[in-house]
């Protein structure tokens, strides 16, 4: 029995051994399916040869089922240096019992490559250079182009995002310009708005605000305040006759004279052609706009030097104060410009307050207006005659037909109340026709009573003048009325003359070929020269009452007046000199050669009957 146990154990031993040599080969059995049938290359080797590579591994290199046993190992790089410089790198690493996990390029049997990641380890760590080596092999071709193609698609898309970035930054960078430059028209439009181009001086509608404002503050204060509406004299004649571009820089010149000489706290506007408005900015009463009015009307009338021109420009102006003559801005303006008017009225360069007869007379102006209209229609205009002489011999040459109207209540108005009235409204066309028509009859109805008074002189107004129809309608009414047109001379003043060269020329020459003799009224005034006169058809020169009335005490106006006569005898013109009142007016004008003259000294303007009974024992002298 003392065996049993012993055979037991021996038996025992045995079937464990058994049993353990099975699970060993199943073991085996098992890694090398696990070898056989893995995704990734797995090889032994040993000496520098392979002793196995698994199915993966054999496919990955290109090498048949089997073939790479025996092999050796430099038959997987691409170089005998490259299998060196490898085995310098893992042999350390594996020696130190550590593993070497690198990615290089592989070679495959038919000498191309591929990128792999490789580990190698020792088969068994306690030798590591005896005992073999085991490589894990993987393709990672695939995966190193979509990492290559993943960072493209990034890089690709981080340039996109820049490129997109600047160009929202340029987008935005316009947008800011364009934004910077509406505002900048914005405001150069609400400058415009505000603001006369020609000047730089508030507008109209500016002035409207600051007036409105001075006239809260004023009131808020129990203060007054001042409306000043300047307007300058003869103007037009100069813009007439020395052109816009002389006319305009005269403005500027105003402008600067009117900036320069009030504060910054006044307004000046300028509100039309030659009209400016100032309100002080002060609380301004009577005597502070006097005061103001008075400064402005000196500094004003100083002459003007504009290229190569010395002008002489005064103004006339008109006073408003809140709240006795208004209580709007409105009301004020509407005062200061007919107290302007009324300051024209009283022989211009002066000012005048607003009062209650500057009312009434803006107020007839207006009832004036309305009753022209009628006026022609009901026979009211009437026609005076002035005679005109021969200086040396003192006989008579020429009537002057001057109009009338004779009003029903207000009786006799003289042309300068209503001639400028009807030249703005356009009745100066019918107005004009019947005094030629009527001075044409009146001279026929003396020819058959043998009364001859040599021609008679009608005067054409600017807009009459202008008009295309102007000697077809003149020759027209002149041969209804049957007179010879010899008989006829027209009048028309120098500035008129100025206004358009080449219209005026056609229209005089036209004028000439009927046989009409042409005047230029008001000679002296328009700043024309005598050679500019030679290329129109002109006969007469009449010297303007202005140079006239100083004579002969006036050095200037002697100096003037014996120019223009020598130039116009030398020119082959007649000079006739108006308003001639005194002996010696006559006596220095005989002196200088002025070969006619009218004026109250001899005969002022007449009905045409009275004419007729104080000269028709003379006779005209021709
Ligand atoms: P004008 O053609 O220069 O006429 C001369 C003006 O001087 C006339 O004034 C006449 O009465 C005035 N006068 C004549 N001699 C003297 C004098 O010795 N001393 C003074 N102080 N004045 C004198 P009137 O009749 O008031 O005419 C004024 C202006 O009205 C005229 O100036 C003319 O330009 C215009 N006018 C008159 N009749 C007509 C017309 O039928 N048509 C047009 N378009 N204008 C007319
Ligand atoms: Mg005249
Ligand atoms: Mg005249």
């Amino acid at each position: 029995m003392a065996y049993a146990p012993l055979e037991l154990l021996a038996k025992n031993t045995q079937e464990t051994r058994l049993r353990e040599e099975r699970s060993l080969r199943q073991r085996l059995l098992k890694y090398e399916e696990i070898l056989e049938n893995a995704s990734i290359g797995i090889a032994f080797t040993r000496d520098q040869r392979f002793e196995h590579a698994n199915p993966r591994f054999e496919e990955l290199l290109g090498w048949p089922r089997g073939a790479l046993a025996g092999q050796p190992v430099h038959v997987v790089w691409r170089s005998r240096q490259e299998h060196t410089a490898i085995s310098a790198f893992v042999g350390p690493l594996l020696a130190r019992g550590q593993s070497a996990d690198f990615e290089h390029e592989i070679a495959r049997r038919d000498g191309s490559a591929f990128l792999a990641r490789i580990r190698a380890k020792s088969a068994d760590p306690t030798h590591p250079t005896r005992g073999g080596t085991i490589w894990i092999v993987e393709d990672i071709t695939e995966e190193r182009r979509s990492v290559e193609a993943l960072r493209r698609a990034h890089d690709e898309l981080e340039i996109r995002v820049r490129e997109s970035t600047a160009a929202l930054a340029e987008a935005n960078a316009r947008l800011r310009d364009e934004i910077a430059e509406r505002e900048s028209a914005e405001r150069r439009i609400r400058h415009l708005a505000h603001h006369d181009v020609l000047t730089g001086l508030p507008n109209r509608r500016l002035l409207h605000k600051r007036l409105e404002q001075a006239v809260v503050s004023a009131r808020d204060g129990g203060r007054s305040a001042a409306v000043i509406f300047i307007d300058l004299d003869r103007f037009k004649t100069i813009n007439d006759s020395l052109g816009h571009a002389v006319g305009d820089t005269l403005l500027r010149a105003v402008a600067l004279r009117l900036t320069d000489a009030l504060g910054p706290a006044d307004t000046v506007a300028r509100v039309g052609g030659d009209e400016f408005v100032v309100v002080p900015g002060d609380a301004t009463g009577a005597d502070e706009a006097t005061a103001v009015s008075g400064r402005l009307l000196e500094c004003l009338s100083q002459p003007y030097e504009i290229t190569g021109y010395s002008l002489r420009v005064t103004p006339s102006i008109g006073i408003s104060v809140y709240p006795r003559d208004g209580e709007d801005a409105e009301t004020l303006l509407s005062r200061a410009d007919a107290a302007m008017y009324h300051a024209k009225a009283e022989g211009r360069q002066c000012f005048r307050f607003f009062t209650e007869r500057v009312e009434r007379a803006s107020t007839q102006s207006l009832q004036l207006e309305n009753e022209l209209h009628a006026a022609v229609m009901r026979g009211e205009l009437v026609l005076h005659y002035q005679p005109r002489f021969d200086l040396s011999r003192r006989g008579f040459v020429a009537v002057e037909a001057l109009v009338r109207w004779q009003h029903p209540r207000r009786g006799m108005i003289g042309p300068a109340e209503f001639i400028p009235l009807a030249e703005e409204t356009g009745l100066i066309h019918p107005i004009g026709e019947w005094v030629l028509g009527e001075a044409c009859r009146q001279q026929r109805h003396w020819h058959e009573r043998g009364f001859v008074p040599g021609s008679i002189a009608v005067n054409l107004s600017a807009r009459q003048f202008r008009s295309p129809e102007l000697a077809d309608t003149v020759r027209r009414i002149v041969e209804d009325a049957g007179v010879d047109p010899r008989t006829i001379e027209i009048e028309i003043t120098e500035s008129t003359l100025m206004h358009d060269g080449g219209q005026a020329l056609a229209t005089l020459q036209a004028l000439a070929a009927l046989g009409i003799r042409i005047s230029i009224d008001d000679f002296g005034t328009g700043y024309s020269s005598l050679s500019y006169l030679k290329r129109f058809p002109v006969h007469l020169l009449k010297i303007d009452r202005s140079f006239v009335r100083e004579l002969p005490a006036n050095a200037d106006d002697a100096t003037i007046v014996r120019a223009i006569a020598g130039l116009a005898a030398s020119l082959g013109l007649r000079v006739v000199a108006e308003g001639i009142e005194t002996e010696d007016q006559l006596r220095f004008l005989q002196g200088v050669g002025c070969g006619e003259g009218q004026g109250f000294l001899f005969a002022p303007p007449m009905p045409a009957g009275e004419l007729e009974r104080r000269f028709a024992h003379r006779g005209a002298v021709h």
